[in-house]
């Protein structure tokens, strides 16, 4: 959003296309958006981003519950960019910039997001969504992209969640090693959340220097993506933000994945289990939790930490 920056600035916006949590949220009356309604909104967003910079880049996935999509950009519908379009007597004008660009975004999101949601229409549906599978697909994008960039040319990427399903603490595991890895590689993950709380996300914002924000008002998505989520992290120091949430850092058990806030680590491996057990199912040590004394001269080659 700075004008003196001149680097590519990579948004990548990941929605929370969940059937039962949509469908569910319309049963509760005024005050809730549809997923078509949410779509508009993230796309002015999106469209918003591409006009700060000519040089800015955008991709869109959606997290459902089975599988994660990329509804933009997609390389099937992405030859017209450079193609033009057509005239009345077949003269080929080159496309007119932007203009031309936004609508391949909003046309190619829509009709992805179409076919998304009659492939859904049968098989079997789940609450929760593949979260931590979209940001990997993020991540290994902004690798691409990275990879490509010419020498000299700088590119910083972010990543906006939009999110109203519930956490599945059995994704801790892939989600955790996804925020370790976007902090390895400077890439922002801000979570604009509609409607459950997720202790995963806060804990990727707070390690990976990004917003997470519970919206009050879900008619007012637009305003709090422009406003918060918008600027990017440079501009964001000189806003005033919406004070930083509680950061609820509970780790997932190996054992059943259920969040817990005490519990036995692997001295060896670093496992985490909401109850003791002899042999590390990670790493299989055995422990003699009760050895005599004399096991310590042995420099202590096994031992249980709780
Ligand atoms: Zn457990
Ligand atoms: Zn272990």
């Amino acid at each position: 959003m700075s004008l003196t920056d001149d680097a590519t600035s990579l948004l990548i916006i990941i929605v929370d296309t969940n059937p039962v949590w949509w469908g569910l949220s319309q049963g509760k009356g005024d005050g809730q958006l549809t997923l078509s309604q949410c779509l508009d909104n993230v796309l002015v967003c999106a469209n918003s981003h591409l006009m700060m910079n000519h040089k800015n880049k955008l991709a869109v996935i959606a997290s459902h519950t089975n599988a994660s999509h990329f509804l933009y950009p997609r390389p099937d519908l992405d030859q017209r960019t450079t193609e033009g379009t057509e005239t009345a007597n077949g003269q080929t004008v080159p496309g007119d910039g932007r203009h031309e660009l936004f609508s391949i975004v909003n046309e190619s999101i829509r009709k992805q997001i179409k076919e998304l949601v009659l492939s859904g229409l049968c098989g079997e549906l789940f609450s929760d969504s593949l979260l931590a599978g979209s940001m990997a697909m993020a991540l290994c994008y902004i690798h691409r992209l990275e990879k490509e960039c010419v020498a000299g040319e700088e590119m910083s990427a972010r990543i906006l969640i939009v999110k109203g399903s519930e956490d599945n603490p059995a994704q801790y595991m892939n989600f955790m090693n996804v925020v370790f890895t976007a902090q390895k590689q400077n890439v922002v993950i801000d979570a604009c959340i509609l409607d459950n709380d997720s202790g995963l996300l806060q804990q990727a914002c707070d390690i990976t220097g990004g917003i997470y924000l519970k919206i009050p008002q879900m008619t007012g998505l637009l305003q709090y993506l422009l406003w918060v989520f918008l600027p990017d992290k440079s501009t964001r120091d000189k806003l005033t933000l919406p004070p930083k949430a509680q950061v609820d850092y509970r780790a997932a058990c190996f054992c059943h994945r259920t969040l817990i806030d005490v519990g036995y680590v692997c001295s060896v491996c670093l496992s985490i289990f909401c109850h003791f057990s002899p042999i590390c199912s990670t790493c299989q040590t055995t422990f003699r939790f009760l050895g005599p004394p004399k096991s310590l001269k042995k420099k202590g080659k096994r031992s249980a930490v709780s």
